[in-house]
C-alpha cells in the first residue's frame, strides 16, 4: 500500500514537511503547516485552536478540494488509532476517520459481514471517500454513503457533534465536501459476508447495446473501452453467488486476465475467469495488496440520470477521436439513486462516465471541456474528486438541496473554519 499521499505526506512530514501533494502528483496544497495528530484530544485542541481546517484523507482526489489555503492547517488522521469495532448483532461497523477500505474490509470480512459494495481501489480512506460521493457500480447499489448510518464530527470548538439517520441534518452529513468539521467516525451498515465471482467479456459493439440489460446483468457490472472504435473493448461482470447466474449473450468471455488500460498487466487486477472469491477481493478491480498505478493519472467523471446512458454513449462516441487521444481508459459504471443532498446520485437512478486520463493537464483539459460540452444536454454532476470545468453556478444547481446544506455549514461551521476556495466556489459564497 506504498505510494500514495499520505505516506508522502508522512515521509513529507518527517523530512522537510513540503511540498504536501496529492495522489496523483497534480495538485500542490497550499498549506500553512500539516498536522498529524495521535490522539483524539490532541485533535480535538488543534481544530480549536486553528483558524481554518482541512482535513487530508488518501489523498486520492485530483483536485483542491482538500485544500486549506496558504494560511490553513492540513490535518492528516493517519497517526490516529486505525478504529473498526463490529458489532455482530447490529450487523454494524464503527470506523475510524482516517481508515482505509482497505483495511475496513478485513476487519468486517473476519467477522463474517461485509460492506454492500466497494469502489474500483481498496487503497481510499473511508471517511473522504463517502465526503466525495464516491462509489462503485450496480443498478440497486447506492453510492459508498449510502452505507452510512451515523457520523461524528468534531466541529470548530473543539465539540462533537453525532448526526444519525433519522436527524433532519441527516441528509448533508455525509457526503459533505470536508465542509462540517473533522469527521472522525462513521458508522456503517453491514450484511453476511458473500461470494463474488467476477467474470469478463470483451468486444462489446455500442450499435444494438441494450445498456438496460448489460448493466444489469450481475451484481455490479462495468463497461471499459479506450474509445478507439464504437463500443467497448471490456465488461466486467461481478456477480454475488447468492444470486442467478444471468447469460451474457453480446459479448465473448475473455481468455485470459485482462486490465482496465489496454497492454497492462492483469497482476494487479482481482482475480477474474469466474473464480469466487470474498466480496472484498473482487468488488474492487485493483488487489489491496498491490499499488495499482503509480498516480501517473488524471481523471474525471461525470454523473448523469440512468435514461440518458444511450444518449451520453453516442455523443461521446462523436468526440471519440479527441477523447481516446488523451485517454489510458474510460469506465461506464450505474449507481442508485440516493438520499444524501450532495451526492452526485442524488434523487436520481443514474450512470457514470469515468475517464482515466494521461497525465499531461495541458493536453487533458481541452478534452475535459469538449466532454463536458456534449454531454450538457444530460445535466451531467461532476464527481467531487476529479477534474472539472463546469462552471460552480452551474454544478450548483443540479443540487436541489443545496440551500439546505449551505445552511447546515452555517449551523455547525458559523465561522467557516471548514470552508476552503472549493467549497465556497460550490456553494456560491
Ligand atoms: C486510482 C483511483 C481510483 C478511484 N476509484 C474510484 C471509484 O471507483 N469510484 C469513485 O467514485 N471514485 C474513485 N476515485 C476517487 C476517490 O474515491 C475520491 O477522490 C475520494 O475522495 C478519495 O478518498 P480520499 O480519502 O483519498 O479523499 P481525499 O482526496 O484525501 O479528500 C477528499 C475530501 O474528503 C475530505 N475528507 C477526507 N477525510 C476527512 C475526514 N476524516 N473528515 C472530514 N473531511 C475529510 C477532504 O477534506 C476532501 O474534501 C478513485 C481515485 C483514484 C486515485
Amino acid at each position: 500500500m506504498g505510494g500514495t499521499v499520505a505516506d508522502g505526506v508522512a515521509r513529507g512530514a518527517a523530512a522537510q514537511g513540503r511540498p504536501w501533494r496529492n495522489w496523483a502528483g497534480n495538485i500542490t496544497f497550499a498549506a500553512g503547516e500539516l498536522h498529524r495528530p495521535d490522539s483524539s484530544d490532541a485533535l480535538r485542541a488543534l481544530v480549536a485552536g486553528s483558524g481554518r481546517v482541512r482535513v487530508l484523507g488518501s489523498g486520492h482526489s485530483f483536485n483542491t478540494i482538500a485544500e486549506p489555503g496558504a494560511d490553513g492547517v492540513l490535518l492528516s488522521l493517519d497517526a490516529l488509532p486505525a478504529e473498526a469495532e463490529v458489532d455482530t448483532a447490529a450487523r454494524t461497523v464503527r470506523v475510524g476517520g482516517g481508515v482505509r477500505y482497505a483495511e475496513l474490509a478485513r476487519r468486517v470480512h473476519a467477522h463474517g459481514l461485509a460492506l454492500p459494495n466497494m469502489a474500483s481501489l481498496p487503497h481510499i480512506s473511508v471517511a473522504g471517500s463517502v465526503a466525495t460521493g464516491t462509489h462503485g457500480s450496480g443498478v440497486r447499489n447506492g453510492s459508498l454513503a449510502s452505507a452510512v448510518r451515523e457520523v461524528e464530527i468534531v466541529t470548530a470548538d473543539g465539540s462533537t457533534v453525532v448526526l444519525a439517520r433519522g436527524d433532519r441534518r441527516f441528509g448533508g452529513a455525509v457526503t459533505s465536501l470536508g465542509a462540517l468539521g473533522v469527521v472522525t467516525a462513521l458508522t456503517l451498515d453491514l450484511e453476511p459476508a458473500y461470494e463474488v465471482e467476477q467474470h469478463v467479456f470483451t468486444e462489446l459493439p455500442l450499435d444494438g447495446l441494450d445498456f438496460e440489460s448489460v448493466a444489469g446483468a450481475a451484481y455490479s457490472v462495468s463497461l471499459f473501452t479506450d474509445w478507439g472504435a464504437p463500443g467497448f473493448r471490456q465488461v466486467w461482470l461481478k456477480r454475488r453467488t447468492d444470486q442467478p447466474l444471468a447469460g451474457f449473450p453480446w459479448a465473448a468471455p475473455a481468455t485470459e486476465a485482462l486490465h482496465p488500460v489496454p497492454g497492462m498487466p492483469a497482476v494487479h487486477c482481482t482475480e477474474q475467469s469466474g473464480v469466487p472469491g470474498p466480496w472484498h477481493e473482487r468488488l474492487p478491480h485493483f488487489r489491496a495488496e498491490f499499488t495499482p498505478s503509480s498516480g501517473e493519472e488524471l481523471q474525471s467523471e461525470y454523473l448523469l440520470p440512468r435514461s440518458a446512458a444511450d444518449g451520453m454513449l453516442y455523443a461521446i462516441d462523436g468526440i471519440r477521436e479527441s477523447v481516446a487521444r488523451v485517454l489510458q481508459t474510460c469506465e461506464v459504471r450505474t449507481v442508485a439513486a440516493d438520499e444524501q443532498w450532495l451526492s452526485p446520485a442524488f434523487g436520481r437512478d443514474t450512470v457514470a462516465v469515468h475517464f482515466t486520463w494521461v497525465a499531461d493537464p495541458a493536453a487533458v483539459l481541452p478534452v475535459v471541456r469538449e466532454v463536458e460540452a456534449v454531454l450538457e444536454p444530460f445535466s451531467p454532476r461532476p464527481h467531487w474528486g476529479k477534474v472539472f470545468g463546469i462552471p460552480a453556478a452551474e454544478v450548483r444547481g443540479r443540487y436541489p438541496r443545496i440551500a439546505e446544506f449551505a445552511a447546515l455549514v452555517r449551523e455547525l461551521d458559523p465561522a467557516g473554519k471548514f470552508t476552503n476556495a472549493f467549497v465556497r466556489d460550490v456553494l456560491g459564497s
